[in-house]
């Protein structure tokens, strides 16, 4: 059992490596192929510069995700909370998806969010949380449907809710989709991993809270975020 427990924290610790290093390279491709998008002027080529920066900037998601998950498997991932101002962050993250909301016809609506309102989280996490499900609700979704962030003070905590007027979930799929690379079949994007959920909820659970979901398929989502104070 000792050598068993030995070789899989030698796999864990080689995937954070790698991943790491992959993660790294990949944004150097990135970096590069957006220079190369401002700077050539022939409008063909300016086509292929933003095909490349549209693959890196997939692939800089997707070796993201996995390195988060390498390190949650080596159990090297540490949260470390403090007093965050939720507005800022949602902020933060609205204007990140203005562009992707605009060009996928979803509106993005005002937040309902205090501006007083604070939670204990770590920031980074936390907006890494908020980035992924507002992502989904503007990629779920259909032209002219919309998203709202809002979030309120409940007992022992803050309550952050992300509404879409998507495509929702299918009720045999809402159990499944928090698991790691699960899909569910009513759409075809490409631009789908299947690990953004999966590692919102172990972060969230990280800082103690809870992520659930409520959804009607054909009518949209709902995706609450519980953190405790
Ligand atoms: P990805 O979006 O990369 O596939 P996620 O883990 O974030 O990975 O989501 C898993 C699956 O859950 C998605 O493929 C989709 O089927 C479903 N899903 C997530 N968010 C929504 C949403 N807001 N509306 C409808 N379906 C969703």
């Amino acid at each position: 059992l000792q050598k068993e427990q030995e070789a899989n924290r030698i796999k864990d610790e080689f995937l954070a490596v790698v991943t790491h290093d992959l993660r790294n390279t990949i944004q150097g491709v990135m970096s590069y192929s957006q220079l190369l998008e401002r700077k050539v002027i022939e409008p063909r080529l300016q086509i292929l510069a933003r095909g490349v920066v549209e693959s890196a900037r997939h692939m800089s998601n997707l070796t993201n995700d996995l390195h988060d998950l390498a390190r949650m498997g080596m159990q090297a991932m540490r949260v470390e909370p403090q007093t965050c101002t939720l507005r800022t962050t949602v902020d933060t993250v609205l204007e990140e998806f203005a562009e992707f909301a605009t060009q996928e016809k979803v509106e993005l609506k005002e937040p309902e969010v205090d501006a007083q309102l604070t939670c204990r989280a770590d920031p980074v996490r936390l907006r890494q949380v908020l980035s992924n499900l507002v992502s989904n609700a503007v990629k779920y979704n259909h032209e002219g449907g919309s998203v709202r962030v809002s979030a309120s003070s409940v007992i022992n905590g803050v309550r952050i809710v992300v509404e879409d007027t998507g495509i929702g979930i299918p009720p045999e799929a809402q159990a499944n989709v928090f698991d790691l690379f699960t899909r569910a079949s009513n759409h075809k994007r490409r631009d789908s991993s299947g690990l953004g959920l999966a590692i919102s909820k172990q972060l969230v659970e990280l800082h103690g809270g809870t992520l659930e979901l409520r959804s009607t398929a054909g009518e949209g989502s709902i995706f609450t975020v519980f953190l405790p104070n």
